[in-house]
């Protein structure tokens, strides 16, 4: 038991250096570019804080902070490889839009390869880009700390996000997702499924 509340930093304040996340950072410490690197450790962070604010597990946001973006740094012509390797299930906007692929993708590594079994963990990386709708409290952290983490660059809806993740989640979430599909929209990329679904579900919410 010892053994267990220290490999998972149980009764912990402090997720940043129990075993499990050491070997996680070593491992995607080569697979990601130092940026990168940088941004999971932030998302990481960020998603602790948010969940300490509302009640979720901080150990788990944390994990699923440091290995949402495992699959990232493939290239989009890897990333097919490897979703077929793995069996993700493919659908037609992912190969049109392979920026996508890195959630999904992710969230089989995580499972395959850095052993996580916990199903909110595995969704939260899962969704990190799309969103869901019903999406768990776990999910929406870990969405929303990808997008404020303090090592992002400016973005336009920066500013209001941050200031929505510890008001009100549900709130930032919608406006993440509004934000993120007009953006998308205005560049022409094909907006998937998942995302429309998902701010319908925020915007019935209200
Ligand atoms: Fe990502
Ligand atoms: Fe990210």
């Amino acid at each position: 038991v010892e053994q267990y509340i220290y490999k998972f930093g149980l009764y912990t304040d402090d997720s940043s250096n129990t075993p499990q996340v050491m070997e996680i950072n070593k491992k995607i410490h080569s697979l990601l570019t130092p940026k990168r690197f940088r941004h999971t450790q932030g998302v990481a962070e960020e998603a602790q804080k948010l969940a300490k604010l509302y009640g979720e597990d901080e150990y788990k946001a944390y994990i699923a902070g440091l290995l949402h973006d495992c699959a990232k740094c493939f290239t989009p012509h890897e990333q097919l490889q490897l979703c077929e390797k793995y069996s993700v299930e493919m659908d037609p906007v992912l190969y049109e839009q392979p920026a996508l692929t890195h959630s999904f993708l992710g969230a089989k590594m995580a499972e395959r390869d850095f052993g996580i079994t916990d199903d909110d963990i595995l969704n939260a990386i899962k969704y990190h880009t799309t969103g869901r709708a019903g999406m768990s409290l776990l999910e929406k952290i870990v969405y929303i700390a990808d997008c404020i983490e303090p090592n992002r660059e400016y973005y336009s809806g920066l500013k209001e996000i941050r200031e929505l993740a510890y008001i009100d989640i549900d709130k930032a979430m919608k406006f993440a997702l509004k934000n993120t599909l007009e953006y998308n929209t205005a560049k022409g990329r094909v907006i998937h499924p998942l995302s429309y679904e998902a701010l319908y579900d925020f915007e019935e919410e209200e």
